[in-house]
């Protein structure tokens, strides 16, 4: 049962950050999503003022500060919602419902850190977590071109090597992040952590599954409702069924759910 804290409610944005030529940064002030956000939840917002667009837009908790009570999210600009809340500046208001979703489990082990493109957005505050437990975590990040990247120094900050990938050789290994994840599971095995497009979560899944290592994947399927009433981001369950995403997940064991 979701504490009535945690229901909808309007947040004042504190901070704004263009990251790349096409994502933005928001951070908000809401105190009670920052103390009980878990690294893998999102957050369900309100992308405009009027009906349109009606359903709510869900972003990964990608930083707090439960001490200032702040929380933060990275995202990029595709459509008509995250066109709207990327002109959101600091003093304006914005309806936040959240934290939703079962995020990751922490596993014992160091971690590899695998994202594609934004879905480096909720490995942020999990390498925070995995770091203040003591772990040694890696990143593996793959994006179209550098100029995606360029949130690498949050990384760099925690103190978190990181490897990169761009499909067009502007920087790192030229090709997709997964050829990255095959050579260091051949050296190193630790739980695998991974948010990104769907192509690269199947080989995640293959990878991990061929070298006996744990994986969890975050979908980012699209969703309406949130909270496990309309079905909408239902996700077929390996040998039968059904999950929903919202509900469910976002997170899922990635020998659980059909990724291909
Ligand atoms: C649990 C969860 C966490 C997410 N976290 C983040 C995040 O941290 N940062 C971030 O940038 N995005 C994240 N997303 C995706 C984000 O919710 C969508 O980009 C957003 O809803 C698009 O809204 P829009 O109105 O701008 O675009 P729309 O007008 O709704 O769509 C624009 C285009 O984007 C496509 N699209 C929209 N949503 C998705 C989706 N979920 N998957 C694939 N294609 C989609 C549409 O098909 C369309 O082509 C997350 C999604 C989920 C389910």
């Amino acid at each position: 049962m979701l504490s009535p804290s945690l229901g909808p409610r309007l947040v004042s944005v504190v901070g704004r950050q263009e990251v790349s030529p096409d994502s933005v940064r928001l951070r908000f002030a809401a105190p009670e999503a920052a103390s009980a956000a878990q690294p893998g939840q999102f957050l369900h917002l309100r992308c405009g003022t009027s009906l349109d667009p009606l359903l709510r837009r869900p972003f990964s908790v990608h930083a707090v500060d439960p001490v200032v009570g702040t929380v933060s999210i990275l995202f990029r600009v595709v459509g008509a919602g995250t066109a709207w809340l990327a002109r959101r500046h600091p003093g304006d208001v914005v309806d936040l419902w959240g934290p939703l979703g079962r995020g990751f489990v922490l596993h014992p082990g160091d971690g590899w850190l695998v994202a594609g493109g934004v879905g480096v957005a909720p490995l942020l505050f999990l390498a925070a977590r995995l770091r203040e437990q003591g772990a040694a975590p890696q990143l593996l990040w793959g994006a179209r071109r550098r100029q995606e990247l360029a949130a690498v120094a949050d990384f760099e900050h925690l103190g978190i090597p990181v490897e990169l990938a761009t499909d067009d050789g502007s920087e790192g290994h030229h090709g997709p992040v997964t050829d990255l994840l095959a050579e260091v599971l051949s050296g190193r095995r630790a739980p695998v952590y991974a948010c990104g497009p769907r192509p690269m979560l199947r080989r995640v899944g293959e990878l991990t599954r061929q070298a006996a290592v744990t994986a969890q994947v975050s979908l980012e399927e699209r969703m309406a409702c949130g909270v496990g009433a309309c079905q909408g981001c239902a996700c077929p369950r390996r040998g039968g069924g059904y999950a929903l995403v919202c509900h469910d997940g976002p997170v899922f064991p990635a020998e659980e759910v059909e990724l291909g």
